[in-house]
């Protein structure tokens, strides 16, 4: 150590001109010097009684790292792999590579200088530009490993994005009960409808649609409403309790849409109205809290769907003027289309052709078949479509025949 200790102080020591202290840049022989003796003090304290062995000539322990690389002593006294290549034309730094112990910090160091020189590759680079620059670390696969574990530019390469984990579900989203008793609600639209034709034209109103969606079955219930009316509203859900049944709880989040849609048809939870008609039904109105609306991700995605569904029905249908028997027929398919979406993936196996759908729980029918949007006219087979239905049906029967 001596050596490095000097060597700093002469180097720090070394003084300019103007007499301030400055660090003298050492040369390649001064490195290498320091680094022989680094490399010979760590050595010497990690394999004491492996170099005692070395000494007396002695075999070492099954247990002692250097069991297996055969170690020999060079002339500066350091520790070398000693393998069987001794006679091949090589350098002799480069037949028998320096041993580093794993344990020391210089490993570590070793590792992150070069790992950092071969641009942050893998494992497989690092591991090979060390053994190129002549040192053998015992155990080098597992501590280079860990140390490109912990690189930050690594990470930021080639790292995986870390996911926030979800929060338990409400309870409410959890506990069996019939379709319709816990209830996630919220508001959509509006769309304009011509009401009625007058002599200018046509008088326009807006309607909203009030969209139900059970925690449990997941299933969708859609009213519309009228805009700028608590009344309008209470009816809305009056229909849904009428036909869906009484329900204990309803949920709705403080999105930035539904606020606006709630002050715009002027309904309230807080609403004296409201609050006595849900009162008489034993029914309670909660709001998420603000700024969560992460927690109405049942509904909110729903009502994506829907939006989806309805404006790919709207684009068919091709109606420019909307009226309410229209797009209540329409809201009555999406609702249809809606709850007929698989609620778990699909399989795979033959035995098990049917698809769980809220359909399915609401009804208890396994084939839900949605009225066909748009005219259906009878008698539509006509000359060639005609004559071939015919003609597969008279295969099907000659061969049905033979069977
Ligand atoms: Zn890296």
């Amino acid at each position: 150590m001596s050596v490095v200790v000097s060597f700093k102080k002469n180097h720090k020591d070394a003084k300019c001109e103007t007499g301030k202290r400055v660090m003298k840049i050492p040369n390649t022989m001064e490195l290498k010097k320091a680094e022989t003796l680094i490399i010979y003090v760590i050595q010497q304290e990690a394999f004491k009684k492996e170099l005692k062995f070395l000494e007396k000539e002695e075999t070492f322990t099954k247990q002692s790292p250097l069991q297996k690389l055969n170690p020999v002593k060079d002339s500066k006294d350091l520790l070398r792999v000693g393998g069987r290549i001794s006679s091949a034309e090589m350098s002799n730094e480069e037949k028998h590579l320096l041993i580093i112990p794993r344990t020391c910090h210089i490993a570590t160091l070793l590792v992150r200088f070069f790992h950092k020189e071969v641009a942050h590759q893998g494992r497989h680079i690092t591991e090979g530009a060390i053994r190129a620059a002549g040192y053998w670390i015992i155990g080098a696969k597992r501590l280079v490993s860990s140390v490109i574990h912990k690189c930050v530019i690594c990470r930021k390469l080639r790292g995986h994005l870390q996911n926030q984990k979800m929060a338990d579900l409400p309870t409410d989203r959890l506990t069996p009960e019939p379709p319709f008793t816990n209830v996630g609600l919220d508001v959509f639209g509006p769309w304009t409808i011509s009401t009625r034709h007058t002599r200018r034209g046509s008088a326009n109103s807006k309607w909203w649609a009030v969209l139900f969606t059970c925690m449990s079955t997941r299933a969708l219930h859609i009213e519309l409403v009228e805009s700028m009316s608590t009344d309008s509203f209470i009816k809305a859900l009056r229909r849904f309790f009428a036909i869906r049944g009484p329900d204990k709880l309803l949920r709705s989040d403080r999105g930035t849409n539904f606020v606006g849609a709630c002050r715009e048809l002027n309904i309230s939870s807080k609403h004296a109205a409201v609050e006595s008609y849900l009162q008489s039904k034993g029914c309670t109105w909660i709001f998420n809290l603000p700024h969560s609306s992460h927690m109405g991700g049942s509904w909110e995605r729903l009502i994506g769907v829907a939006r989806c569904v309805l404006d790919a029905m709207l684009l068919q249908s091709g109606h420019n003027h909307l009226t309410h028997e229209v797009l209540s027929t329409l809201m009555a398919e999406v609702m249809a289309i809606m709850n007929a979406r698989p609620l778990v993936p699909v399989s795979n196996d033959p035995e098990m052709p049917t698809i769980l759908t809220p359909a399915m729980l609401l009804t208890q029918k396994t084939s839900t078949v949605s009225a066909p949007s748009g005219e259906f006219k009878m008698g539509v087979l006509q000359g060639k479509q005609w004559k071939h239905v015919q003609c597969l049906a008279d295969t099907f029967w000659k061969r049905w025949k033979q069977e």
